[in-house]
């Protein structure tokens, strides 16, 4: 369904300069957004995303790979066991996440060794706050992503199909070199959704970890258990997106299921891996406080009080490029509440000189570490624990950070 603009005597520009108060306040729910993004499924409002069908490329490429995880469910039909989307696909069908298609009966991942970016990041970017600071992660990312979200910051090379992107060949051998000779002490998988690269992720990892170098996992967490529990046997660290704590926004905002995406960080949790959670505030969708509370309730009584929680700010992007970005005095507010319910560090994402950019410790409340955006001016670690009151802080450090 398309909206127009069609109030006289004022452009769209206007339009949205003095609509603001009117997005966040008078909005009867979040009806109108929902209603002009959905993708027609009448009555639903579910952006969930759709096999593509007869869409695969006639033959394969140079960077094709069989995929993993993956069952047959007739002599040529394929279910794929990835995500919970669980894709049944027949010959020539492509995925939801566009990169993962059916040829003849197998099922096959498209960028094995074909990502479409490639930068040097400093690891607070991703954002780790409490993993080897100041050190550079070295990040991949291949297109494709299995959610839909409204405000993708990455939707150009997320929402895209292999062919559709420019690339570079970086097979998992000269990604690991590459990492090391740019001088990171870690691998990240990012930008996009990892888990649509799966095997190259996996891959690279295995190797990544046999010359010393550490795996980072950027994801939104939609993956089932059996592949995530092979993931977490590669992964030193991750950062992972609880973009609600609601089902329905979770199809209308991101085209997902909250669920599968709690049971991840269940065993996240259970494996002992290191992650921290990011929870970004869309005004209208996500900023309501009584869900907050509720998401820091559950957090609490399942992964307890050491995992950290960052609330980051919305800025217009994608297809909510008409909504305004988040108050900071929200941020601060979520911060109180997540900090009120017993999250020991919770931080405050994209706003500088926020005291949520800092990490005090949760004992003593003497400040660790200050941060300036990616830049840090002050630490005050020794190792693992704080140097004024020797408390452990929950992280993985570097002696001489
Ligand atoms: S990984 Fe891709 S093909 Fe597999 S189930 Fe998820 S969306 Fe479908």
């Amino acid at each position: 369904m398309q909206i127009t603009f069609s109030m006289s005597g004022i452009n769209r520009r206007q339009f949205i300069g003095c609509g603001t108060a009117f997005l966040c306040h008078a909005l009867p729910a979040h009806a109108w957004f929902f209603e002009k993004e959905s993708n027609g499924r009448a009555g639903t409002m579910d952006i969930r995303g759709r096999v593509f069908k007869k869409d695969a490329p006639a033959t394969l490429w140079k960077w094709s790979r069989e995929a993993d995880h993956y069952k047959k469910a007739t002599s040529d039909k394929v279910v794929c066991g990835l995500c919970p989307h669980r894709c049944i696909l027949s010959p020539g069908d492509r995925g939801v996440c566009r990169s993962r298609v059916n040829l003849n009966g197998t099922l096959y991942s498209l960028t094995y060794g074909d990502p479409c970016a490639i930068h040097v990041d400093p690891v607070e970017k991703k954002p780790l706050f409490h993993f080897y600071p100041r050190s550079t992660a070295f990040s991949l990312a291949a297109t494709g992503c299995n959610l839909r979200c409204l405000n993708c910051q990455n939707w150009e090379i997320s929402q895209a199909k292999p062919h559709e992107v420019r690339h570079q060949e970086l097979f998992p051998h000269q990604a690991v070199a590459s990492a090391r000779n740019a001088g990171c002490d870690s691998i990240a998988y990012t930008y996009s959704e990892p888990v649509t690269f799966f095997e190259y992720m996996v891959d690279t990892a295995r190797l990544a970890r046999e010359k010393g170098l550490k795996n980072l996992w950027i994801s939104a967490g939609y993956i089932n258990r059996k592949p995530l529990l092979e993931l977490c046997r590669v992964i030193d660290g991750a950062n992972v997106n609880l973009k609600s704590f609601s089902d329905e926004i979770y199809r209308k905002l991101n085209g997902a299921r909250l669920r599968p995406v709690l049971n991840t960080f269940k065993i996240l949790h259970e494996q002992g891996v290191h992650f921290e959670m990011t929870n970004l505030v869309v005004p209208g969708y996500t900023d309501n406080a009584e869900m907050v509370k509720k998401m820091c309730r559950w957090i609490i009584d399942h992964l307890g009080p050491d995992h950290p929680l960052h609330f980051t700010r919305f800025f217009p992007r994608y297809k909510l490029d008409r909504l305004p970005p988040t108050p900071v005095a929200t941020l601060t507010k979520f911060r109180e509440i997540a900090m009120k319910e017993g999250i020991r560090y919770v931080y405050v994402g994209n706003v500088p000189d926020h005291e949520g950019s800092h990490t005090f410790c949760h004992n003593c409340g003497r400040l660790l570490i200050k941060r300036r955006g990616y830049h840090i001016s002050i630490y005050n670690l020794s190792g693992n624990r704080c140097k004024f009151c020797q408390t452990i802080i929950p992280g993985i450090w570097k002696d001489n950070a």
